[in-house]
């Protein structure tokens, strides 16, 4: 597994929540194996809603599958590229990752990091705590929402990127699970997991 930026959680202000955000088809337009940061390009409402998730007191935790990576279609320096100009346009807009935790491998080399298996999560946990019971992972494919909850959190598909194609899926992991929630984007995800019964900051 790999680390763009590790998170560092600040023990003696207590557990907060985090949100575990996909990063392409959530926060950029998936562009299928991105490898040119001129093709960076923010989803609308996802910095904003960053920017209003972050002064609630939530840790912004990305957690993105780069097979593109393992499968040879781009490099760790066009990788590190792409990330250095999503940092820069966040900041453009008032905010930016606290962490960012990647999987460089191809589905076939079986690694423990690849989405949906906990591997990110894991990494992350080395420096930094969440509190689970009110975190969420918020991604456009059912790996994401496995994720959630193989890690204790609640889920949000979002529709945006590839997420439309997986809402049948989903469904049906919804059908047992009252964790799993469904909505358009990144900015009706955070008002959906804000309204849904999880212990979340004000709560
Ligand atoms: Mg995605
Ligand atoms: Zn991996």
């Amino acid at each position: 597994m790999a680390v763009w930026k590790p998170c560092h959680s600040d023990e003696s202000t207590g557990l907060r929540p985090a949100l575990f955000l996909d990063r392409d088809g959530v926060v950029i337009v998936d562009r299928d194996y991105l490898g040119d940061p001129a093709d960076v390009a923010l989803v609308p409402g996802a910095a904003e809603t960053m920017r209003a998730a972050a002064a609630l007191g939530y840790l912004l935790i990305g957690v993105s599958n780069q097979s593109g990576l393992g499968r040879k279609l781009f490099t760790i320096p066009e990788f590190n590229g792409v990330m250095k100009r999503l940092d820069e346009v966040l900041a453009e807009n008032g905010t930016g990752f606290d962490g960012f935790y990647y999987c460089p491998h191809a589905p076939g080399e079986n690694c423990a990091c690849r989405k949906p298996k906990t591997g990110l999560l894991d990494e992350a946990a080395e420096t930094c705590a969440w509190d689970k019971g009110a975190s969420w992972v918020v991604g456009d494919k059912a790996s994401d929402v496995a994720l959630a909850r193989a890690g204790d959190m609640g889920a949000v598909l979002v529709r945006t990127g590839h997420g439309a194609t997986y809402e049948q899926e989903v469904r049906l992991m919804m059908e047992n699970d009252s964790e799993i929630l469904i909505a358009d984007d990144l900015a009706a995800a955070f008002a959906a997991l804000r309204r849904a019964d999880r212990r979340g900051p004000g709560r």
